[in-house]
């Protein structure tokens, strides 16, 4: 087990050369898919994803569709070759509560009263996990979403903060997810700046967790901005082709 002095040093640095407020590498792309209503691959540091979206269509079987509202159906799925031990395929305990959770805060933006008795189905595969896989999965599928048409309050985002060697820190990396102290994923609405998904793992006072939220709100609005970027990308070369 690495010791806290490992995971920051004295001036403040982390392992991978990061300063305690800095993101890792993002990199989005909208629309990748050809088959998929709307889709979007996602690189964050060391992880991979990628999310296609179905929809709105009918939900079936049909127990299950609302009368007044669509359902949003989101499915978080590590590859087995995504981790270093391979990871035994299927859902698991915790690939459901991701699934759950991420639902739960994309249901919040949709516009899921325009389609009753439809589903929206959010497909989130992990290919490559270094930490951070479900934010960057409600991130893609923010993206994903728009890409699809889907019409939505605002675009979901998402980002971690949490603490390592006694200091808060944001977007926490592999080994700082592994043994550091704390991991608060939030993801919010960044119009409103209502909070969707709220998780912690780990220990903070009530100081550290203000700090630490505090931070993990800013990291969404960065990362807000580079999806924005991501879609204007894909809108733009859309629409040249089509004068072309
Ligand atoms: N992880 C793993 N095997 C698993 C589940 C997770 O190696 O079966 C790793 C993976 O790199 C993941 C990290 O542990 O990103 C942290 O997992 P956590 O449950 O905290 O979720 P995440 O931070 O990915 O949202």
């Amino acid at each position: 087990m690495k010791s806290d002095r490992e995971l920051i040093n004295s001036e403040g640095r982390r392992l991978d050369g990061r300063s305690p407020h800095d993101l890792r590498k993002i990199k989005i792309e909208a629309g990748v898919l050809h088959r998929a209503d709307g889709s979007c691959s996602l690189e964050w540091g060391g992880n991979k994803v990628l999310v296609a979206v179905y929809g709105p269509r009918e939900a079936v079987p049909r127990h299950v569709q609302n009368p007044l509202k669509a359902i949003v159906q989101a499915r978080y799925n590590m590859a087995a070759f995504s981790v270093e031990d391979r990871k035994r395929p299927g859902p698991d305990r915790r690939s459901v509560e991701i699934s759950k959770v991420i639902s739960e805060a994309l249901e919040k933006v949709v516009l899921i009263e325009q389609f009753p008795r439809a589903s929206i189905d959010v497909n989130i595969e992990v290919l490559d996990a270094e930490a951070g896989t479900r934010c960057a999965g409600l991130t893609a599928a923010g993206v994903a979403l728009v890409d699809a048409g889907i019409p939505l309050r605002d675009i979901p985002v998402a980002c971690a903060a949490g603490k390592i060697g006694g200091r808060v820190v944001l977007d926490l990396g592999k080994e700082e997810d592994n043994y550091g102290d704390a991991d608060l994923p939030i993801a919010i609405s960044p119009r409103t700046g209502e909070v969707l998904l709220l998780q912690m793992d780990g220990h903070l006072t009530i100081d550290e967790f203000n700090e630490a939220f505090d931070l993990a709100m800013k990291g969404c609005y960065e990362v807000s901005e580079i999806q924005k970027k991501a879609i204007l990308q894909k809108y733009q070369s859309a629409a040249a082709e089509v004068q072309e």
